[in-house]
């Protein structure tokens, strides 16, 4: 068996530990003759399961009494649509900070559901590669929303804005339980299981109980599945949940748990990518695209020399428009970024291709890459650029 190093953005690298475990109760989960894959959700080995998973959040995230902590479907991508269709029914009306896709997304969804809303702050004028500061939140708003960690742009929050009475909602899909989170600040945060926590299939809500609206203060015409309280009140077993995904759920959160719980994974984190960007800041050949004081611990995208502000412009223009000059350098650049990503590949280094919108590459180093990994990934980067001055 040979495993490779993988920086998936997601699904991303699970601890192997934790992959062991589950082979080892693939046929026979504890002596019950059953995969847990085919186990009724109903049963007495299941239940079990899912409390323990619960406990576990509410215990390494230090999640207050008063908030619900729930397990359901449809990823990041529907919450975008339970938070206006759930908290906006007073005003229509939210404050958004505009940090890149995601962040863009679950406003557009908001409108769509007829919220106005408001974008107090935007890092569009340098294509998202810094968070802006916005100390103070105030209006009538129904929520202000962020979008802590912005995966695809490599940016995260080192400030939680002040909303005062305004319920602050974050989406931490690829940062929860990657460092320690005062919950208490937020009126909800939610995360899609996939980047740090699980494979896909589930997503962790964790919401302050005054805020789940009875069905009818939710948005009219608000499916129940879409409605917070339909979850909170049956446990997160309305409908079958997403049984196997929230049983490894379950043992990642135990690895955390050995691992120091989200202070040690802070440590942890903190540790792997300070050895990148420091070798990325210190590099004549690489950079980093993201601002000190906005780094992202968990994505980190980076460019080559051969990628610069001209070769963007360059790309943005129709091709017609484009010189003989600014069509060789964008030639260049895509050249070595595939020539990277292929070599990268075949020494073990996987899914390191960035995301169109930002270029170059990607290294997604959630709380199970391990600092080996990351040294892997320095090294082979100081072989390419030596070969490839
Ligand atoms: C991946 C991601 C999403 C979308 O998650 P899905 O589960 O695919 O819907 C939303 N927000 C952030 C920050 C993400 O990284």
């Amino acid at each position: 068996m040979s495993r490779v190093y993988n920086f998936s953005a997601g699904p991303s690298c699970l601890p192997e530990e934790v992959l062991n475990e589950c082979a080892a109760e693939m046929l026979d989960y504890k002596g019950t003759g059953q995969s847990v894959m085919e186990m009724s959700h109903r049963s007495k080995a299941y239940e079990p399961i899912i409390e323990d998973a619960e406990a576990m959040i509410r215990k390494l995230m230090k999640v207050p009494d008063n908030y619900k902590v729930l397990f359901v479907q449809g990823g990041g991508s529907t919450q975008f649509a339970m938070v206006a269709e759930n908290l906006g029914l007073k005003f229509k009306k939210a404050a958004y900070i505009e940090t890149g896709v995601w962040a863009k997304k679950a406003a557009a969804e908001a409108k769509k559901l007829g919220i106005a809303v408001d974008v107090i702050a935007s890092s569009k004028d340098k294509n998202y590669s810094y968070i802006p500061k916005v100390e103070k939140i105030t209006g009538d708003y129904d929520y202000a929303y962020i979008c802590f960690n912005n995966t695809i742009m490599g940016t995260h929050y080192e400030y939680i804005p002040d909303t005062g009475n305004i319920p602050l909602v974050a989406d931490i899909s690829s940062c929860v339980l990657s460092e320690p989170l005062d919950v208490s600040k937020f009126g909800l945060l939610f995360a899609g299981a996939q980047k740090n926590l699980a494979p896909a299939g589930v997503t962790l809500v964790i919401i302050r109980e005054d805020l789940i609206p009875e069905p009818e203060n939710c948005l009219p015409g608000t499916p129940t599945m879409l409605a917070y309280k339909t979850h909170s009140e049956n446990g997160s077993m309305y409908n079958t949940p997403p049984c196997y995904t929230i049983y490894v759920l379950g043992k990642v959160l135990h690895w955390i748990e050995k691992n120091g719980g989200a202070e040690g994974m802070l440590k942890r984190n903190k540790e792997k990518a300070d050895y990148l960007y420091n070798f990325l800041d210190s590099s004549d050949f690489y950079h980093a695209t993201t601002e000190v004081g906005s780094r992202s611990l968990m994505n980190v995208p980076f460019l080559t020399k051969y990628s610069s502000a001209e070769t963007a412009a360059a790309g943005k223009k129709d091709e017609a428009d484009r010189t003989d000059a600014e069509k060789a350098a964008l030639a260049k650049e895509k050249e070595i970024n595939d020539k990277f990503v292929k070599e990268a590949s075949a020494a073990g280094l996987v899914n390191l291709k960035g995301h169109r919108l930002v270029g170059g590459m990607r290294a997604s180093i959630y709380n199970a890459m391990t600092l080996d990994g990351v040294k892997a990934l320095v090294a082979f980067m100081k072989k390419f650029a030596e070969e490839n001055k």
